[in-house]
């Protein structure tokens, strides 16, 4: 991020422009909506500024910007569009010590003019760096749909009404208030009995928040699906926005961390130092201490977390500890997988079943009923199990496999580095060895890309 976003108050700042045309009426136009004191220099200026000047909206003045008329102002703008001047006026700003803006010049100026969605107080304000001004417009577009204009009119009352509102202790009370207000009672009292109907709803759901029961402590373990943060559930979207405290594995991609509450405290159990059967104890610990304070706690794992997630260890201290617990179901990595592969998991006339192995457990390689997956058409999801690749390869042959049996190993499963390495019980530890994974890694076996899959007997009839 080379241009960081921050709000300027503008009140009673002064803003100077240089240029008289349609630049400088396009940037007029967002500068007017704040409450600077505006000064634009151009020898020959636009209807609409001389308009504005009569308003006493603007001041103008006749005459080309000339040293020292920068002077003491917060911002000032190069519109002229003519290069040379342009530049000219951009050195003289910048010696007079103001915050320089040439228009279409991103680095010969000092901040940039994001596109912005305006319900005021609430201003969205989106920027590319220059990057893509079609899609900032595209973003603007949406935005302007999806919020109603009466989200400026509820804010606005809303803050008039924050000093009362202090009455309730800072954190989660006052919070669950606000998100009542302008998610709830504020957008009906609106519809039902216009802007004054919200101030008398404001008042009553203020007196009911002052005597409501403090909400009990929860932990909600929640699966985070595969890695895509179009994967996540609803509801574990809406737990991760209201969330006090995340605790979150390794394997959750930073993307869906992102969607985290700015303000709840995140917590990476995956990295610390601790040893795999200490880390466990520590996990249960941690979430106990949070919601015994009365947190909203979010237990994040990636995929679904009833699946090689140990899920019941932390249930059991949970309920050791008589604390409420919720489970949120998310797309294990078996089904993405799948999915990047063109397949079903089941298939009717191949497999009517299939299993969900581990590559290895607490003893080492797991040990599983190999010679049931030999049998023609198995297919099984092996979690952990890139490392165990030739345990899983010697196993199976072992047991009557067929070398050719497809499996194909699948790297960041939905992610946007995902890989797919299709092979064959014969050459599985090689082709995995060769292809140097980083990210974590599923074996799909007995399933190969439906591309290959619909190739392969084509291609074995052009060599027969
Ligand atoms: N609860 C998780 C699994 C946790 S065990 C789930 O339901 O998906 C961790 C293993 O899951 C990894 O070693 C890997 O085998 C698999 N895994 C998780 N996310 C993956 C992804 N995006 N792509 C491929 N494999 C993944």
């Amino acid at each position: 991020m080379r241009h960081f976003p921050i709000f300027l108050d503008l009140r009673d700042r002064r803003v100077v422009l240089a240029g008289g045309g349609d630049a400088a009426l396009a940037k007029l136009r967002l500068i007017l909506k704040t409450e600077a004191k505006v000064t634009v220099f151009a020898e020959d200026a636009a209807p609409e500024i001389i308009a504005w000047d009569a308003e006493h909206k603007l001041r103008l003045v006749k005459r080309a910007f000339a040293p020292g008329d920068a002077l003491c102002a917060s911002l000032a703008y190069a519109a002229t569009e003519d290069d040379a001047e342009d530049a000219r006026i951009a050195s003289l700003a910048r010696a007079d010590g103001a915050l320089v803006n040439i228009v279409d010049n991103l680095d010969g100026s000092a901040f940039i003019t994001p596109a912005i969605v305006d319900r005021d107080p609430v201003t969205v304000a989106i920027g590319t760096e220059g990057a893509a001004p079609v899609l900032a417009r595209k973003i603007k577009a949406d935005l302007e749909a999806a919020l109603p204009p009466s989200l400026g009119i509820l804010a606005r009352i809303g803050k008039g009404f924050r000093s009362a509102v202090n009455v309730l202790p800072r954190g989660r009370k006052r919070r669950d208030f606000w998100q009542s207000y302008y998610f709830k009672i504020g957008p009906e009292a609106l519809a039902n009995a216009g802007e004054p109907g919200v101030e008398q709803a404001l008042g009553d759901l203020l007196v009911d928040h002052i005597s409501a029961e403090d909400r009990a402590g929860h932990v909600a373990l929640v699966g985070a699906g595969p890695g895509d943060p179009e994967l996540l559930t609803l509801k574990a979207r809406k737990l991760l926005d209201e969330a006090d405290v995340v605790i979150h594995d390794r394997l959750v991609a930073p993307e869906i961390l992102e969607l985290a509450r700015r303000e709840a405290t995140l917590l990476d159990v995956g990295k610390q130092g601790f040893g795999p059967s200490t880390r466990q104890e520590d996990i249960g610990v941690l979430m106990v201490e949070h919601a015994a304070k009365g947190a909203q706690v979010v237990r994040l794992k990636s995929g679904d977390p009833g699946v090689y997630g140990r899920l019941d260890e932390e249930l059991d201290v949970l309920d050791e500890h008589g604390i409420e617990w919720s489970i949120v179901p998310g797309i294990t990595a078996a089904n993405a997988a799948a999915a990047q592969l063109g397949q079903s998991l089941t298939k009717r006339g191949r497999n009517s079943a299939m299993r969900f192995l581990t590559g290895h457990d607490v003893k080492g390689f797991a040990e599983h009923d190999w010679r049931n997956l030999t049998k023609p058409g198995q297919v099984a999801a092996i979690y952990m199990g890139a490392k165990g690749a030739r345990f899983i390869q010697g196993r199976m042959l072992m047991h009557g496999a067929a070398p050719d049996t497809p499996v194909t190993a699948v790297e960041n499963a939905s992610r946007t580095d995902v890989r797919i390495i299709a092979s064959h019980l014969s050459t599985l530890p090689a082709d995995i060895d060769a292809a140097d994974t980083t990210g974590p890694v599923i074996l799909m076996l007995g399933l190969s890309p439906r591309q290959a899959a619909t190739q392969l007997p084509a291609l074995q009839e052009e060599f027969a």
